[in-house]
């Protein structure tokens, strides 16, 4: 017999305490052999009954996002303890401009590729008209703002228009808003969602043309593709560090946090350079991913959440929507949930972004999804 070997049989007995020892620890002392959970469950979208508040806590919500104008959903959610956000987009002059190429793809995608609704159209002639649209938007695999299908990088742009945020008019407007929201004492922070560009990496607005222009020549930069994303990136990050330096200035105690989109193309994962308190960044989107992908992308949302900022928290996001309701997204069955769920606590993720549990609530064998993966409160 080694020498080791004798010391390790040795050591058996102490071992053997040691571990009886931990069993009898109170639940709150974490071992290392204790199974991965998340500590923070942020959820998108109105909770209009004490039912549904009820799901969202049993299943671990902390933090909750609903629309501005909700104030009464706010201070119930509050009295129940969430942590309650604003959903805020941005605010402009003008919408943002795309080319004509763009623009015409935004019109074939909101069309359903030319389809026209009848003038007086009847309530049943509508839904057809919607349900032949989505049937397109579904066959030429539209993402929605998301990372496109490969097939379509460089041609897909979201449906819906954004006004265009850049320049001082906007941040102005912006800033008004803002204030009127952070006079509600039921808000604990403000959530920003559709910063972003609708052709995925910039806008040719006259304002915009005009700062690129500045931008330019302070920099001595020829005008090129490279030029353009580091500009329109740059916009991004100003606007929306400026928004929450200034809710800061309103009220010190406003948390600040977002979900990064419509996806900026040249860097889909650039929220770790936004100094909000947590930065959702899409670490599984409405279509499914490869669990390799999760992975990777909820390393880089959590390893890197503070190489800029100090105060930034990672925050993977998870798009689902029930495909029976909302036709052109993937189906996600509970343990589809599951895997993406576990791929990102693989990656070390311990804080989760979901729009829309509004879909699943009702739906018993997904709550208990979230359950096993959630850090277990006291008293539920
Ligand atoms: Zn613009």
């Amino acid at each position: 017999m080694s020498g080791i070997l004798k010391v390790f049989l040795r050591l058996l007995p102490l071992a053997a305490i040691v571990s009886a020892g931990l069993a009898t620890l109170p639940a709150c002392v974490r071992t290392e052999k204790e199974e991965p959970r998340f500590e923070r469950f942020f959820s998108w979208g109105a909770l209009p009954d004490e039912k549904d508040i009820r799901h969202a806590l049993e299943c671990g919500v902390t933090d909750v996002i609903l629309p501005a104008s909700q104030t009464k959903q706010m201070s119930r959610a509050k009295k129940h303890g969430l942590t309650v956000y604003a959903s805020f987009g941005p605010h402009g002059v003008h919408p943002q401009q795309m080319s004509p190429d763009e623009e015409r793809e935004r019109l074939r995608l909101e069309s359903g590729n030319g389809l026209v609704l009848p003038p007086k159209a009847t309530p049943g002639q509508r839904s057809e008209f919607r349900d032949k649209v989505t049937s397109y938007q579904k066959s030429v695999h539209y993402h929605f703002g998301g990372e496109p299908d490969p097939a379509n990088v460089g041609k897909e742009v979201l449906i819906y228009r954004i006004p265009c945020f850049n320049g001082p008019e906007a941040m102005e407007k912006m800033k008004e808003k803002l204030k009127t929201l952070c006079a509600n004492p039921d808000l604990d922070g403000i959530a920003f969602d559709f910063f972003g560009y609708m052709n995925y990496h910039g806008c040719y607005c006259e304002t915009c043309r005009v700062l690129y222009g500045k931008y330019l020549r302070k920099n001595a930069l020829p005008d090129t593709e490279k030029s353009r994303d580091a500009f329109f990136l740059q916009c991004l990050v100003d606007c929306n560090n400026e928004l929450a330096a200034y809710i800061r200035s309103q009220r010190i105690d406003m948390k600040v946090i977002s979900h990064v989109y419509p996806v900026f193309l040249p860097e889909p994962l650039y929220g770790n350079r936004l100094d909000l308190d947590f930065c959702g960044q899409t670490a599984a989107w409405y279509f499914l991913w490869s669990p390799e992908k999760i992975r990777d992308y909820t390393k880089v949302i959590c390893e890197q959440e503070k190489k800029y900022h100090s105060r930034s928290a990672g925050l993977p996001f998870i798009g689902f929507y029930d495909a029976d309701k909302r036709k052109p997204f993937d189906y996600k069955s509970p343990e589809r949930l599951e895997l993406e769920l576990r791929a990102i606590l693989d990656a070390g993720g311990r804080n989760l972004m979901i729009c829309s549990p509004n879909d699943f609530w009702d739906k018993k064998e997904y709550r208990d999804v979230l359950r096993k993966v959630m850090r277990k409160k006291e008293g539920l």
